[in-house]
């Protein structure tokens, strides 16, 4: 068992690897968007959804299904998110994407393909674009409230550049649990209350999101829908809904759903925020969200080091929290994962 592993991982580096190498020699390795992405542009369309080869575009009002103009020879999937803008054109009665534009911020999540600790085999998988804040959702009561939730929800989040704010939704069950967030409202997060179900603070939820690109995360069942709902209920100007097959077959469905609740405001809701699955992490993964370990963490004596326990001199990254050079906030919030998920305290 153990050397099958062994074997595996050994064989996804190898292969990672190999395609590196071939990416290199062709000389793609940054120019394989081409042209295609340009940095502004008069008016644009939003994506909504995409399967492989098309994506639906809301653009004036109407959502447009749509394809990459050929000469890029580009697959939909591979270079567009949920979130992206991108230029048009009616061509013969198709719509063609002309152009994306830059990018603000690019939600991604890191999935290890092997099971040794080695950068090669991380692979990215991205969720949405240009996402200007993200509602972490947690309920006062049902499902608990776990603050490493919201630490693991805070290292994506913080890794792809996206501010946050934490809404503790349910508030119309009386609980103690809005004390413990004083940690959040500590490093100046924003943390609002309220119940969907009596229309608490969906106001003050919205200041907060307004003229922006947003999305909800957080567990199963502490209110995302219904939060957007209470939002849509107030100021209803569209809701577009796609429902498709994929290119795969028609036993998978995509299910992504667009919000504009106000001219610039809007919600995207896709399977693949749904699933920003943070119960999955395991301890050696959380190091690729605190990317400014990087630099230090190579040096570190044991290269499955975890920078928790380990001796003070075998770890170059809890020296670089010492110096200064990683800061003592981030470490700190790292550390706590960590130890929440060994179940251990941290010990210097
Ligand atoms: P999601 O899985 O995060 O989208 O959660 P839902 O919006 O589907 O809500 C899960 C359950 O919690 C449903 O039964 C809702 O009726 C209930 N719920 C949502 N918001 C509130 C709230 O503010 N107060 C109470 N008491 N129940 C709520
Ligand atoms: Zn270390």
């Amino acid at each position: 068992m153990a050397h099958q592993k062994a074997y595996d991982s050994f064989k996804t580096k190898k292969s990672v690897e190999k395609k590196k190498r071939a990416k290199e020699k062709s000389g793609k390795v940054n120019s394989d968007l081409g042209d295609f992405v340009i940095d502004d542009a008069p008016s644009f369309g939003t994506v909504i959804a995409v399967r492989y080869g098309d994506a639906y575009v809301l653009y004036d009002n109407e959502v447009l299904i749509a394809s990459i103009r050929p000469d890029l020879n580009m697959v939909c999937n591979k270079v567009l998110f949920p979130g992206d803008r991108v230029t048009i054109q009616i061509e013969n009665g198709k719509t063609i994407i002309q152009n994306r534009l830059a990018r603000k911020t690019l939600l991604s999540r890191v999935k290890r393909d092997g099971t040794r600790l080695d950068d090669s085999v991380g692979l990215t998988k991205n969720i949405a674009a240009n996402i200007d804040i993200a509602v972490i959702v947690v309920a006062a009561k049902e499902p608990p409230l776990h603050e490493r939730f919201i630490d693991r929800y805070l290292m994506i989040l913080q890794s792809s550049n996206i501010d946050a704010i934490v809404c503790l939704n349910k508030c119309d069950m009386a609980t103690d649990e809005s004390k413990r967030l004083d940690i959040y409202r500590e490093i100046g997060l924003s943390v609002i209350e309220t119940s969907a179900k009596e229309g608490i603070g969906i106001t003050q939820l919205k200041d907060c999101i307004k003229n922006k690109q947003a999305i909800f995360v957080g567990n199963s069942g502490v209110g995302k829908s219904s939060l957007i709902n209470a939002i849509m209920e107030q100021d209803e100007i569209k809701t577009s809904s796609v429902s498709g097959k994929t290119h795969k077959g028609c036993h998978t469905t995509t299910a992504s759903k667009y919000y504009i609740w106000d001219e610039n405001s809007s919600i995207i809701d896709t399977p693949g925020i749904r699933s920003l699955d943070i119960s999955s992490f395991s301890p050696i993964e959380i190091q690729d969200y605190f990317p400014e370990f990087d630099d230090w963490k190579r040096l570190c004596k044991f290269n499955d080091c975890l920078h928790f326990n380990e001796p003070y001199e075998a770890c170059f990254v809890k020296q670089g929290v010492q110096s200064n050079m990683i800061s003592r906030k981030r470490y700190d919030s790292y550390a706590r994962i960590i130890g929440d998920m060994l179940n251990k305290p941290y010990t210097e």
